[in-house]
């Protein structure tokens, strides 16, 4: 699932089922339930041999993790040599410990609307600095890619109401930023004012549509900058980057990229709006998949020509995180990969097995069958190819689909 209920669970390292809908949640205390997230079913009072069955799966998972904790200090790099930064997505200030521990080179998306969420009014501009400064002080020298609040869609304030009939194509992102600039000046000075004397801040532009809006954005930014030098600011304007998450957007790159020094594509919501489907709807979660052939095809246009434009391409999507796309991704000739933690060493190790020039290859493959079932069965043919067949999926399904007291569905 690509809701943003699942992203935030992922990021934590916390198995989850989305979609179970009518579960006697009254009848279920003090009962033991086992919940797979890789099938996306709980059961209730688990057999003792299901039980078995998912405690070796826990177990193998811990041992994996421990032998790619080996992998933390090696370079993300393919074996033709070509180099991948592997960057991590944080919710919290609170998530910076784990943002420093699994071996990434920096930040490459912090949502930092959830800040904002768990808030009871607006916090203030030194509030947010302080913030802010935690987290680039911890990081430095390593990039942090802060971006601006991106409310809207699923994500509320409860002290900033909107309703709206379709809240995934209302009023979000940079859209609500640009028509409350009261919002978005102080957000941006308190990431100026934090970076001061770090230098490794990278603002990012959320659900941009129009090259207008890049512009007004980065005008806007750039005030910001200009206030905060004459009260003595001294760090240079950093990086601004545009998510391309908008299809009509994506496709006009090349103008885009007069406004922007980098690029990073947000692929679940392009996903959803490529392929109009809910990226929150259990209904068609199914269809909301990255791995469509229609959706690779616009990613990997957007990457090339993003490239051609001499700015850097990035992916900070869920589907970053995952090996077999990673390694479409990286065939794709992407500079840059940012996922949640707990996905960094799976990921190091495929770009350290792959080679940039064989996942070529792969990805015109993978651009000519009908649908998102054959790309996955070939990427995870693939992987198992490039001897990590403990990083697919374990086929949990057949153990748990026998299990009569299963509340199935979902993911
Ligand atoms: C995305 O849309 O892919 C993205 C990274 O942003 P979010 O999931 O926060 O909408
Ligand atoms: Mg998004």
């Amino acid at each position: 699932s690509l809701s943003h209920v699942a992203v935030v669970a992922r990021g934590l390292g916390i198995p989850a089922v989305m979609g179970l809908e009518d579960l006697p949640v009254q009848a279920l205390a003090g009962r033991v339930a086992a919940v797979d997230g890789y099938s996306g079913r709980v059961v209730v009072d688990p057999t003792s041999s299901v039980r078995a069955e998912i405690e070796q799966l826990a177990r193998d998972e811990l041992a994996l993790n421990e032998k790619l904790e080996a992998l933390r200090d090696l370079p993300a790099r393919t074996r033709d040599e070509k180099d991948v930064e592997l960057l991590v997505n944080i919710g919290l200030t609170s998530d910076v410990e784990r943002a420093r521990s699994v071996g990434a080179s920096g930040i490459g998306l912090w949502r930092t609307e959830l800040e904002f969420m768990l808030a009871e009014s607006f916090p203030s501009e030194s509030d947010q600095r302080l913030r802010y400064r935690e987290v680039l002080e911890a990081l430095a020298p390593y990039p942090v890619t802060m971006r601006t609040l991106d409310i809207g869609g699923d994500k509320r304030l409860a002290y900033f109401p909107v309703e709206e009939e379709n809240p995934f194509l209302g009023w979000r992102g940079i859209r609500v930023s640009l028509s409350q600039p009261q919002i978005l000046i102080p957000q941006v000075r308190a990431m100026l004012a934090a970076n001061q004397g770090l230098g490794n801040l990278r603002i990012l532009l959320p659900m941009v549509s129009t090259v207008g809006e890049a512009a007004e954005a980065r005008r806007l930014v750039t005030r910001a900058w200009r206030q905060l030098h004459e009260e003595g600011y001294v760090e240079p304007l950093p990086p601004v980057g545009i998510m391309l998450e908008v299809p009509a957007a994506a496709s006009q790159i090349e103008r885009l990229s007069e406004h922007a020094d980098f690029f990073s594509i947000g692929s679940n919501d392009l996903t959803q709006f490529l392929v109009a489907a809910d990226r929150g709807n259990p209904r068609v979660a199914a269809l909301c998949d990255p791995l469509h052939p229609g959706v690779l095809r616009v990613i990997r246009d957007v990457i090339e020509r993003g490239r051609a434009a001499g700015r850097a391409v990035g992916v900070c999507g869920e589907m970053a995180g995952d090996p077999g796309a990673a390694l479409l991704l990286i065939g794709m000739g992407v500079d840059q990969l940012s996922m949640s933690p707990a996905r960094v060493p799976i990921v190091k190790a495929v770009v350290r097995a792959a080679s940039a020039d064989d996942a070529r290859e792969l990805v015109a493959k993978a651009l000519d069958v009908d649908g998102a079932d054959s790309v996955r069965a070939l990427l995870e043919s693939e992987v198992i190819e490039l001897g990590l067949q403990q990083l697919v999926f374990p086929a949990t399904r057949d153990i748990i689909a026998g299990a009569a007291n299963a509340c199935a569905i979902s993911d």
